[in-house]
């Protein structure tokens, strides 16, 4: 495994690979990586000759108050995480790299942006659809791949891919949880213990409504009932939203079917998290 740094190096890199008739697949991540990142690189090396993965914690899709300078950092594990996942390349540029003076370009995905996290954090998918764009023309993968544990994010990114007529396929991935259903996130290493056993919520109201929903049920009101229901339990657990969408364009639905996505952003403590799941997918 190799580390590249620049972005000159790394697109000499690809440019070459795709010379040769090589076939690159690209995981971006901010790092601080656990198994949910893992999975997306391991099907990544299955789908290319060459894994590239990013490691960078893109300042344009942090908000002025939020957790950029405390976000978790550790290259060194990440390096360990990346090598036993089969990743033939870290890209890790530096931000004066990937914005140098000047710098005025951004990608806006309209609608899709507008609701979820588009709507509490201001600003944030432009940083992510800049970044991403940014990424694929200096990676040049022919495969992209993301986490459904962001799916708004997947959701834009894949209109934004086909808007632009980008020349890459975008896969998304599974949620992957730790045993007792938590999504993992680097962001839960903010957590303390007893906000790690609150954190629980998420998982378990979504788990509770979709039980509901197989049982039967198909009324928005009564399955969000439950889920503030669940969460509600908790002291020390605000909602950020709590909304019922369809899963492809993200409108606001009032009757479930197999394709409802319920999306939930929670704050514990101090730290936000988020989760979702389509009502009718295996989970
Ligand atoms: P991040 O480093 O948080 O920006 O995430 C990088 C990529 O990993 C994104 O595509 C995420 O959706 C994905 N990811 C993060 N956590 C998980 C998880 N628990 N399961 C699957 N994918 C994940």
């Amino acid at each position: 495994m190799r580390i590249i740094e620049t972005v000159a190096e790394m697109q000499a890199f690809s440019r070459e690979a795709r010379r040769e008739g090589k076939s690159i697949s690209l995981v971006p991540t901010m790092g601080f990586l656990h198994e949910g990142h893992a999975s997306l690189m391991i099907e990544g090396k299955k789908r290319a000759d060459i894994l590239v993965t990013s490691i960078f914690v893109n300042p344009t899709q942090f908000g002025p108050t939020e957790d950029f300078d405390a976000y978790p950092r550790d290259l060194a594990r990440d390096r360990n995480v990346a090598e036993t996942a089969g990743v033939d390349i870290i890209f890790a540029p530096k931000a004066s790299d990937m914005y140098p003076r000047g710098f005025q370009t951004y990608v806006n995905v309209e609608e899709l942006t507008l609701p979820l996290c588009g709507a509490s954090r201001p600003g944030h998918f432009q940083g992510v659809t800049t970044v991403v764009a940014k990424l694929l023309n200096i990676v040049m993968p022919h495969v992209a791949l993301f986490g459904k544990k962001d799916f708004q994010q997947l959701a834009v990114i894949r209109r934004m891919a086909a808007d632009l007529n980008m020349d890459v396929e975008i896969v998304g991935m599974p949620i992957v949880r730790e045993a007792d259903g938590l999504a993992m996130s680097s962001r839960n290493a903010y957590l303390g213990p007893e906000e790690r056993r609150n954190a629980l919520c998420l998982s378990r109201a979504l788990a509770t409504a979709r039980d509901l929903f197989l049982d039967g049920e198909r009324s928005v009101g009564t399955l969000r009932d439950r889920v503030l229901r669940v969460i509600g339990e908790v002291s020390g657990a605000v909602i950020d939203y709590a909304d019922f969408r369809d899963g492809d364009t993200l409108e606001a639905v009032e009757t479930a079917n197999g394709r409802t996505l319920i999306a939930l952003a929670v704050k514990i403590g101090t730290t936000r998290l988020i989760d979702n799941c389509i009502l009718g997918e295996e989970q």
